[in-house]
């Protein structure tokens, strides 16, 4: 059974912890969503862009489906079906591309950026978007900007498609005039979230611009002075990108649970000399209430065996949140990518032997899963059903990024994610 000890910022000088693992490496079959999911949160922050999928129906089908069908509403999503004639180069896909995108912007003025999104198909057949986009801007910039990037599954894992997103935007960016430093939070936060951030920032007298922004319009500048936290784990190029901008990464944990949130608003507070004082009293209140939400948590999770598979890149973080604030034991950790450098912080906390997995051979995975037996698994769609059908306890992982989860007003809802199917369970037996 895991020992829970509750980190202050003043206090949390980490350990080695699995600083320097070496994770068992698999290179096989894989089971995960292509870079398509992150249309799925992303169209509902940006609220003035559309993503064109220019895909297959399959591609239709799975955004549709997993976005839910806006029957009453204009959504900001669609999908440019490549059939038959343009796979067999009969037709001129660039021609009916142009045709389709000015259609669109024709019919929806509200449209202020398009990204062209790649899938598998469109890869297949190398389809360049990038030149497709340069000739859209020729036709439609300054009204709408078009922007390109790949939401393909061939070789990304699902949050890849949030990355690549920003990724292209970043060199959209306005250039920073200004040398005083400026704080940027990187990657997509819910509303909800997003709001309580920034009043925590504005109590210890900090302006924070977020990047994505809820309105392409008002896109953050970047420069040298530019110091950016990373809100989601999965923003590796992204990052590179912002670096090529002169921007400083802020390294910290991620803001998951009591400790996670702490940290990384600690990371922002000391790079801008907040006095401990001011960070203490901007923090104490909400961190109180999350910890006494999550000690109910803790009672059901404490002791409990939970194994990660590879899927969101959120699993690291995850597996230090579980262990060190509600008590559960790791028996897996599994991530599509380990990326030292942005997990440094989050591998320093995690305890010393704990089995770290990189990328994925499904089959073997799963051997070792079913043999150590665990109380709960969080893994994709496509491998809950055949293990709860073995009697173990599952967790969809794309769940845990659709639901705001950062932050100290969210980390009880967290817990509860990692509680509830195993309440199902005991309800279920009884
Ligand atoms: S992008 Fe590839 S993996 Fe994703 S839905 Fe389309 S064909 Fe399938």
């Amino acid at each position: 059974m895991s020992t829970v000890i509750p980190i202050r910022a003043e206090t949390s000088a980490p350990t080695a912890g699995c600083t320097d693992v070496v994770p068992l490496v698999e290179r096989g079959q894989r089971e995960v969503f292509c870079g398509l999911t992150g249309i799925i949160w992303m169209h509902r922050k940006i609220q003035d862009a559309f993503f064109l999928v220019v895909g297959s129906r399959t591609c239709a089908h799975l955004i549709q489906s997993a976005a839910g069908v806006m029957i009453f509403a204009e959504p900001r999503f669609g999908t440019a079906i490549i059939d038959e004639r343009d796979l067999a180069g009969l037709a001129d896909v660039h021609e009916e591309l142009d045709r389709v995108v000015g259609q669109l912007l024709a019919r929806r003025p509200d449209i202020r950026l398009l990204f062209l999104v790649g899938s598998c198909p469109s890869e297949v057949i190398k389809l360049d978007l990038s030149r497709a986009a340069e000739r859209q801007n020729q036709i439609h910039h300054p009204k709408v900007r078009v922007l390109n990037y790949s939401g393909s599954g061939i070789e990304t894992t699902f949050t890849q498609g949030e990355d690549a997103c920003l990724a292209a935007m970043v060199p959209t960016l306005p250039a920073s005039t200004d040398t005083a430093p400026a704080l940027m939070v990187v990657g997509t936060l819910a509303d909800v979230v997003e709001d309580q951030m920034r009043s925590l920032f504005e109590r210890m007298g900090l302006q924070v611009n977020f990047f994505p922004p809820r309105n392409s319009q008002a896109m953050p500048v970047v420069g040298p002075n530019t110091r950016y936290l990373l809100a989601q784990p999965f923003l590796a190029d992204t990052a590179r990108a912002l670096q090529s901008r002169g921007a400083q990464h802020l390294a910290a944990p991620f803001p998951l649970g009591v400790e996670g949130t702490t940290a990384w608003l600690q990371a922002a507070a000391t790079e801008f000399g907040v006095a401990p004082d001011v960070f203490e009293q901007a923090t104490a209140a909400p961190r109180q209430r999350a910890d006494k939400a999550l000690a109910t948590q803790r009672q059901m999770l404490q002791g409990q065996r939970i194994f990660f598979f590879p899927d969101s890149q959120l699993e690291i973080p995850l597996a230090r949140f579980v262990q060190r604030e509600l008590g559960m034991d790791l028996v897996e950790v599994g991530t599509p990518y380990l990326h030292r450098q942005h997990m440094a912080a989050e591998l320093a906390l995690l305890p010393t032997g704990t089995r770290i997995s990189e990328g994925q051979d499904v089959d073997l995975q799963l051997d070792r899963c079913i043999a150590d037996a665990p109380d709960l698994v969080v893994c994709g769609l496509g491998l809950a059903n055949p293990l709860e059908a073995q009697g173990i306890t599952t967790k969809w992982a794309i769940e845990l990024v659709f639901t705001p989860i950062q932050g100290y007003e969210q980390a009880a809802d967290l817990a509860g994610l990692f509680s509830r199917p195993l309440k199902r369970r005991l309800k279920l037996a009884a």
